[in-house]
């Protein structure tokens, strides 16, 4: 988990919290519903009221869908991206030679290659 990942928890969950203080009430009788708007769960003068739930429970699931999406749309890359030593094009972590200018791709100590399987094609490319 991420700094930023932690933030969108963090912002999920004070909302959820404010939600859940200040729910949406609505009047309810045998005949009709009366929707009356937000107000804090404290609040001495919404006694007649309840909360109503289920539009409660639909903005919570609207949260949390918003809050998972951000939550993936912030993972960190799994790979590092590389450029080509010889031109800077932008390569792919599984290329081991350049896609622009054919010359073997420079690796990263951390890269997802090993720098033998590199010095093997090169000198394959020499022979060529
Ligand atoms: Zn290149």
């Amino acid at each position: 988990m991420n700094k930023k990942q932690r933030w969108v928890l963090f912002v999920g969950a004070a909302v959820i919290l404010l939600m859940l203080l200040f729910p949406p009430f609505h009047f309810r009788t045998s005949d009709f519903v009366q929707n009356r708007g937000y107000g804090c769960l404290f609040d001495p003068s919404e006694e007649n009221s309840t909360v109503n739930t289920g539009l409660l429970l639909v903005q919570w699931i609207g949260v949390l869908l918003i809050c998972v999406i951000l939550w993936f749309a912030l993972r960190d890359r799994k790979y590092i991206v590389n450029y080509c030593s010889q031109c800077n094009a932008r390569l792919q972590p599984t290329d081991k030679f350049c896609t622009e200018c054919g010359s073997t791709t420079e690796l990263k100590p951390d890269g997802e290659n090993k720098p033998k399987i590199a010095k093997k094609n090169k000198e394959k490319r020499r022979g060529r």
